[in-house]
């Protein structure tokens, strides 16, 4: 038997079908457009696929209601996303493909995956952190995907903001200058006037290595991982992760007593990028659905 996974991101839609290993058997990309053709879309997919399928497993963006025992378990919430508030993504996939349907974040799906078999492995507490066009952070907290009042959204936390350095209100629509708002590659582009990828001024990168640093010891602070992954397009700047190491150590200040954060070699191993690349999401959301059919 083979398992479903959708990795419903805010600008593209991966689908793919896989035996519950890290190989993907089938999997198509495509744009995030209205709800009702990107489901549609998703749906084609699978109904192709459907004898063989046991479930189905979609890690979403957020925020959404992971909670099962809520009237509206498996919708996208309150998004900026137009359009795409209150959707409900698993009753559409529920009704469309009669299968069960597991669903969590985007980010869980991926710290999931990366822990299964990827740069989590061995591990029962990690963040998967992705700084993309927003950011997000996916934790794995003593063997499990952390959610609670609904699920972690550490990309919009509150951050230091020197407002002399720094006048840039920043582009979150809820907050403004939350982590996301100042330091995902949608502020690098509202800020700097350009693509993240085309940027090569060295304040615009100090200054981001400052801001990833300081969500990082919040996240070492708060949750004590054993180790941080770090992903997406942002941080694949040539430098960036071996600038915000070091700057870790220096805003940690040598309080926490552990090798990992105070010594060059340890947090190389420590702050490291993921392992699974482009395909984290959807195989994270393959085991999404393959623990569900375990339980
Ligand atoms: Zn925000």
């Amino acid at each position: 038997m083979s398992y479903g996974g959708i990795e419903a991101g805010g600008t593209k839609w991966v689908c793919a079908v896989s035996d519950g290993a890290d190989e993907l058997a089938a999997v198509q990309t495509f744009a995030t457009t209205t709800p009702a053709q990107t489901l549609g879309r998703a749906v084609d997919f699978f109904a192709v696929h459907r004898q063989r399928l046991e479930g189905l497993g979609v890690g979403s963006f957020g925020p959404i209601d992971v909670h099962e025992s809520s009237p509206t378990w498996g919708q996208i919430t309150t998004t900026p996303k137009p359009g795409w508030e209150h959707t409900d993504v698993v009753g559409a996939l529920q009704d469309a493909l009669k299968l069960p349907v597991a669903f969590d974040t985007d980010v869980n799906a991926a710290a999931l995956a990366e822990g299964q078999w990827g740069a989590g492995s061995g591990l029962t507490t990690f963040c998967y952190v992705t700084v993309g066009t927003g950011i997000g952070v996916g934790v794995m907290a003593n063997g499990t995907l952390l959610h609670g009042l609904i699920h972690p959204e550490i990309g919009h936390m509150r951050l230091p903001h020197d407002r002399v350095r720094d006048p840039f209100d920043g582009v979150c629509p809820f907050h403004g200058d939350c982590w996301e708002g100042l330091a995902s590659g949608e502020a690098l582009r509202e800020r700097w006037g350009c693509p993240a990828y085309e940027n090569s001024a060295t304040e615009a990168w100090a200054l981001e290595a400052e801001y990833l640093a300081s969500g990082l010891v919040n996240l070492i602070c708060t949750l004590s991982p054993e180790r941080i992954i770090v992903g997406g397009g942002v941080i694949n700047h040539p430098g960036l992760l071996e600038r915000v190491r070091v700057r870790v150590r220096e805003l940690l200040g040598g309080y926490i007593s552990a090798p990992e954060v105070t010594t060059t070699d340890g947090i190389e191993r420590y702050i490291v990028s993921p392992t699974l690349g482009d395909h984290a999401g959807v195989l994270g959301a393959i085991r999404l659905a393959q623990l569900r059919a375990l339980q």
